[in-house]
């Protein structure tokens, strides 16, 4: 039904080779030869000590609260403006997870706000990269150093985007990636944890391996595995690795292709902007996104509905983003108490995302904004 739809996930070289490939190879089980290829090039190209394949960004934080042990009685800080997944990781530990603000420029986690919510409780902290553009990682690291507790970054949006140059989640202790449908580099469903603490190392495989010492049996490290600690199945299955291996390959042809549809979108609504009837996303000069998403902020929700709809009636799908986790049914069971955070309640209103993927042209960018420039009568 749609004309531009919001997303569409795409082939961009020899995925399916690589799938018939697996086949053959006769095992499509996990950590097989394109696992390991997918891994191997991640922690190249990223500079990270060990990248561990998972089926989903979900699994990847869930294996990052657990290799900290945190449960009952326990805090983490992240912030109310993200995904389900990084408070469900912390919630089905039985830890409580704390929501804090976000800063206006970017939309990523406030340091001040997670400053103010540190506690002696508190056992981690997960900053959010959103849309691919690296939260304030130095402030939000000391932070993290002068509480006693590591960093594990949500870097679901942030595969190939970075920070000072280093790459988003290949800084705190942990990171974990996203490939879903949605994201820059996909494979269906599909996901990582960068293990940058080397000391989780070994941990994190036994967990990644239903709690089993499978790696080292594999190494030929042991000659009998066993169950060693507590786990789950976090291995994913060869056809998605042979799949995502296809685009990692190709990894900054994927990028440019992002980065010429997100100028595109500057170029053309930067009137719009300068006549105050949006507001563009803000990129620090200190990070290099990988243009994950684009969306403009209304200045007002009624302003945000009215040109989601105009858009809907020319069959463009544009798309609101997060309802506030702390406003959410969940969050009043977990603490009645209700807490308020006035920029993220303001902007999650007012933010709408433009349709964006790989293989958007830029006639159908054109009839985008077009549409958009009607709705203002500009
Ligand atoms: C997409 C996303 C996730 C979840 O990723 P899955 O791979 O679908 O589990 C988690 N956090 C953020 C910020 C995301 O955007």
């Amino acid at each position: 039904m749609w004309k531009i739809p919001f997303n569409k996930p795409f082939i961009a070289g020899k995925e399916l080779f690589y799938i018939a490939q697996a086949v053959q190879y006769g095992n499509l089980a996990g950590d097989g030869e394109f696992t390991n290829r997918c891994a191997r090039l991640m922690e190249e190209s990223f500079c990270v000590p060990r990248i561990m394949m998972t089926p989903s960004c979900t699994a990847a934080l869930e294996m990052a609260v657990m290799l900290y042990d945190i449960g009952p009685g326990d805090e983490v800080l992240l912030p109310s403006f993200t995904f389900v997944s990084t408070a469900n990781a912390v919630v089905r530990t039985g830890a409580t997870p704390r929501f804090v603000d976000i800063c206006p420029e970017t939309l990523n986690v406030s340091e001040d706000s997670l400053q103010a919510a540190v506690t002696a409780k508190t056992r981690a902290v997960i900053p959010v990269h959103y849309g691919g553009v690296g939260c304030d990682m130095d402030p939000i690291c000391r932070l993290g150093k002068s509480a006693g507790c590591p960093v594990i970054e949500d870097a679901a949006q942030g595969v190939n985007a970075y920070y000072g140059g280093r790459a988003l989640g290949s800084i705190g202790q942990l990171g974990a990636y996203s490939f879903h449908d949605t994201k820059n580099y996909i494979c269906g469903e599909g996901g990582a944890l960068c293990v940058n603490d080397e000391s989780l190392i070994d941990r994190a495989d036994n967990i990644r391996n239903k709690g089993t010492n499978r790696t080292k049996f594999i190494r030929g490290e042991v000659d009998k595995y066993t169950w060693v600690d507590v786990g789950s199945s976090y291995v994913p299955n060869e056809l998605s690795s042979a799949f995502l291996f296809g685009q990692l390959e190709l990894l900054d042809q994927i990028a440019e292709r992002r980065q010429q549809i997100f100028c595109f979108y500057v170029e053309s609504l930067t009137p719009l902007a300068d006549s105050g009837h949006l507001r563009l996303p803000v990129i620090p000069e200190n990070c290099t996104s990988n243009y994950h998403m684009f969306y403009v902020i209304l200045k007002s929700a009624r302003a945000r509905t009215e040109l989601m709809e105009f858009l809907r009636d020319r069959f463009i799908q544009a798309v609101i983003h997060y309802v506030p986790l702390h406003s959410s049914p969940m969050a009043q069971r977990i603490s009645p108490v209700p807490q308020q955070l006035p920029v993220t309640e303001d902007l999650s209103e007012r933010l709408l995302r433009l349709p964006f993927f790989h293989d958007i042209t830029e006639s159908e960018q054109q009839t985008v904004v077009d549409a958009t420039a009607e709705f203002f009568h500009e």
